[in-house]
């Protein structure tokens, strides 16, 4: 098989501003054609022109080869691909946008593979290693006082408790580099949300909480997080800055309570000094921006040698969902994978672009079925969201 085009496509919600915390506004979606009628679909989370260049660009020498000038003639059932073109591209990527373009084409390549052998991904992974996925709803808050932002936490916690839902995630962020509409609560006010949060919950349902990368260091978040406890969280997901990895190391010293991060890494590379030197309990790879299912395979794997488990990120669509949930189905050691119904999400293109090739009962996912990837792709929302 080889081959024979390979499409991209910058996709924008019409109500996107920029002023939002929120990846799931536009979308990169790359779709590869082959000489035997098969086309594998891959999306990635990262600024759709930016993945497009990084696809498109030419070649100009043996470690910056063009990805694309690469894969027109190539097998897709090759599994060596991904190597060659990490490798051919090294002087420009390595890390960042271009391991996150590649893996949207990593992605597409297992979907074609899937198709080829008539099984879903997760089969081709190594098949399933849990008998069901259990997802997290990240619950989307609203409001520019924090009461009114508590009081739409608490709604949304009672609408996924009535969902059946296990497990949620509260974005917390009133303060700091993300906060949610230029928001600058004190941190004890953090602390009254969680509370409320809670309550709303009861006790049997895991609680993560999201502060996007509020705390300038360690010392900083523990003078509030010490006194959540009481509150039971699953985990704390990025506390403070990516880079500080000692600050992260003291935080799973001293928080009463597991540390998460990871959403933004690209390879297995990254995810072991996140693991290694900032010590962090629950790693986050996301199946696009790692490079694609072999580094989010790798992470899984490392992660569960070093006895960590593995919630993996997604705020994407119906694709990447899809994606998520065959690397989950694979790894023993991955507990909840993030999930919203997409008649529940705010997202346009969550809700209109592809659907979910699996489903969702009961509180729980069950194995995709079809060849591949098995998410569908909806033609006329895709035109009808794309830009130039
Ligand atoms: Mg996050």
């Amino acid at each position: 098989m080889k081959i024979t085009s390979v499409e991209c496509h910058v996709l924008l919600a019409p109500n996107m501003s920029t002023g939002s915390t929120s990846s799931a506004q536009d979308s990169f979606i790359l779709i590869i054609h082959t000489d035997e009628g098969l086309s594998g679909i891959g999306e990635s989370d990262v600024n759709p022109w930016i993945a497009r260049a990084c696809i498109e660009a030419p070649g100009t020498h043996t470690m910056g080869l063009g990805i694309k000038e690469t894969l027109i003639g190539a097998d897709p059932l090759d599994q060596d691909l991904w190597q060659r073109l990490y490798v051919g591209t090294a002087m420009n990527g390595r890390r960042g946008a271009v391991i996150h373009a590649l893996g949207a084409v990593d992605m597409a390549l297992w979907d074609i593979r899937g198709q080829a052998a008539g099984k879903p991904i997760f089969e081709l992974l190594g098949g399933a290693k849990q008998e069901f996925v259990v997802p997290y709803a990240s619950l989307q808050p609203a409001g520019n006082r924090w009461e009114e932002y508590r009081d739409s936490l608490c709604e949304w916690a009672a609408r996924a408790k009535g969902l059946g839902f296990k497990a949620v995630k509260a974005e917390i962020t009133m303060n700091g580099p993300y906060a949610h509409d230029g928001m600058r609560e004190p941190y004890e006010h953090h602390t009254r949300v969680v509370e409320a949060v809670r309550k709303t919950l009861g006790p049997d349902i895991a609680l993560m909480v999201d502060v996007q990368y509020m705390w300038p260091d360690a010392e900083t978040a523990l003078r509030t997080v010490k006194d959540w406890a009481e509150f039971n969280i699953f985990f704390l997901e990025t506390p403070i800055w990516i880079d500080r990895l000692d600050e992260y190391a003291r935080l799973h010293d001293e928080a009463p309570m597991p540390i998460a991060a990871g959403e933004w890494q690209a390879t297995r590379f990254e995810f072991e000094d996140l693991i290694v030197r900032g010590k962090i309990d629950v790693a986050q790879p996301d199946v696009g921006r790692v490079g694609g299912f072999g580094e989010a395979k790798a992470v899984c794997e490392m992660a569960e040698a070093k006895g960590r488990i593995i919630v993996p990120h997604c705020w994407k669509t119906g694709v990447s969902v899809t994606a998520t949930a065959h690397l989950a189905f694979n790894a023993p050691n991955c507990r909840f994978i993030e999930y919203l119904p997409p008649e529940l999400c705010t997202e346009t293109l969550r809700r209109e672009l592809a659907i979910d090739g699996f489903t969702f009962k009961n509180g729980r996912i069950e194995p995709p079925t079809k060849p591949g990837l098995g998410a569908e792709l909806n033609m006329q929302a895709l035109r009808a969201f794309e830009v130039t």
